[in-house]
């Protein structure tokens, strides 16, 4: 009851022989706990939890590159041969499918944008489209 206040000064002036990250609040919804992590004690057990269920949606991810395969085995099915050495009159079994717009340039895995490549030809492709860019 007799106690003042004044003490506190000091003591966080303190600090700069030890080097230490303020504490935040628990990002748990509503918690008024303080960490130097993301979640209290307390919490870091339930948001391990709920990471585990944001893992399980990373499948989504996974989903999509099984489709990407089944896109491309079917339209090597479809289009059995080389479409560059067809072109030419060699029927060579195809062995890759290329973008024609690469996917990190927005290209979709729809057969417009699909070519069936043997593997000779799809190298040159890539070679060819590298070398556009070397030379500007
Ligand atoms: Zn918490
Ligand atoms: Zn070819
Ligand atoms: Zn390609």
């Amino acid at each position: 009851m007799s106690s003042n206040t004044g003490s506190g000064i000091g003591f966080s002036e303190r600090s700069d022989s030890m080097p230490r990250k303020p504490k935040k609040p628990c990002a748990y919804p509503g918690c008024p706990n303080l960490t130097d992590g993301t979640y209290c004690d307390k919490h870091r057990k339930e948001a391990r939890r709920q990471y585990d269920q944001y893992e399980r949606a990373a499948d989504v991810h996974k989903k999509y590159g099984r489709s990407w395969k089944r896109i491309r085995n079917r339209y090597i099915k479809e289009h059995p041969f080389c479409e560059e050495c067809f072109k030419e009159g060699k029927m060579v079994l195809a062995e890759e499918v290329h973008h024609i717009l690469p996917v990190s340039r927005g290209g979709t895995n729809e057969v417009s944008n699909l070519m069936a490549l043997c593997q000779s030809c799809h190298t040159k492709m890539h070679i060819q489209l590298g070398d556009r860019k070397a030379y500007r």
